[in-house]
């Protein structure tokens, strides 16, 4: 089999929605809506929001100064997300070979603080999934609601709350994303985390980007996550890839956020990472995290970026893939409309 046979067919399990509207869609719900936005050109609008190797941020200073105030703040409101989730999921089937995407976002986020309704808010990123189901028969979609490391309990419990609420519409599990606020701590949610599984929703959560491994062990131990949100640092402890293995559990992997970010050094650390799990019998998948804030950031090019670098072979790459596919959320059974019905 070619590889590029191997690469028709695509799993994206972690996107966040903010960084997965193209910015020409961006431009078009802003003008729209007569936003002022940093700036007056389109290019240079692209120029600023976009992550290169040219310019590279601290994810902390990515999420304060561009992903939170502005992409956060353009995708909010019901207009704004059900065309930013069309987009989305239509671009990705169209260009990207994507027949499976599970895209994340916060509802609390893109709510413009409380002056868009939640329910509308969540019916309308509904409304996008389910136009582009409808157009593209052969795409599997659904959606994850992160619940925010910077939030209060209460407020994560709304959101909890919210993901049984829309499960039968699309809504397939939970994440927690966002840097940690002091105090945090994984055990306060086992039993949240519990009740989100007794509903059948399934639960990931961004641990081991750029905190230590010592968030991932607290994460396995006191919510036993179905896959975890980057996970890179634990190739830098034996003893719990042992565990991530034991347990099954998959790490979505997002290569080219981790280097743009610096939560990876460059491609020699990343190629080590990623041989190192395939070594450890660490399962992975490979995604974007922002396919559209990042300069060549989606997810084929990201595959064709691994390959040409080769940081896996494209034996391992068809494994890989495999791993994605069967990590899903996605209730996936023959022949059933990919709809919710
Ligand atoms: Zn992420």
């Amino acid at each position: 089999m070619e590889i590029q046979d191997s690469l028709k067919h695509l799993p994206e399990l972690h996107a966040h929605i903010s960084s997965s509207i193209a910015p020409h869609v961006y431009w078009h719900i802003a003008n729209s809506e007569g936003y002022k936005l940093p700036k007056r050109d389109y290019h240079e609008f692209v120029k600023h929001v976009v992550l290169s190797p040219n310019r590279k941020m601290s994810l902390k200073e990515y999420l304060d100064t561009i992903y939170h105030p502005i992409l956060n703040k353009l995708s909010a409101g019901a207009l704004a997300l059900e065309k930013g989730v069309y987009e989305t999921f239509g671009g990705a089937y169209r260009s990207n070979n994507i027949t499976l995407y599970e895209l994340r976002g916060n509802p609390m986020k893109h709510n413009r603080e409380g002056q868009v309704d939640l329910d509308h808010a969540i019916m309308a990123m509904i409304r996008g999934m389910e136009r582009a189901l409808l157009e593209y028969p052969k795409l599997r979609a659904g959606l994850i609601f992160c619940l925010d490391r910077q939030f209060t309990f209460e407020q994560n419990q709304i959101i909890v709350e919210k993901a049984i609420k829309y499960k039968r519409r699309g809504v397939i599990g939970i994440d927690f994303s966002n840097y940690n606020k002091q105090g945090f701590h994984f055990k306060d949610y086992t039993n949240l985390v519990a009740k989100a599984r007794e509903n059948g929703l399934k639960v990931t959560a961004h641990s081991g980007e750029t905190d230590d491994t010592n968030d991932i062990w607290e994460c396995i131990e006191s919510i036993n996550p179905d896959r975890i949100g980057h996970g890179v640092k634990a190739a830098y402890d034996k003893k719990l890839m042992k565990e991530l293995a034991a347990r099954k559990i998959t790490l979505e992997v997002c290569p080219l956020s981790n280097l743009m970010t610096k939560a990876v050094k460059d491609d020699a650390e990343m190629e080590r990472i990623l041989k190192t799990f395939y070594d450890e019998g660490v399962q992975f998948s490979l995604n974007t995290d922002w396919p559209e804030t990042i300069e060549n950031g989606h997810l084929r090019d990201q595959y064709q970026y691994v390959l040409e670098k080769k940081m896996l072979s494209e034996d391992q790459i068809r494994q890989i893939v495999q791993w994605g596919f069967n990590a899903t959320f996605i209730p996936m059974k023959e022949k059933e409309s990919n709809l919710y019905l």
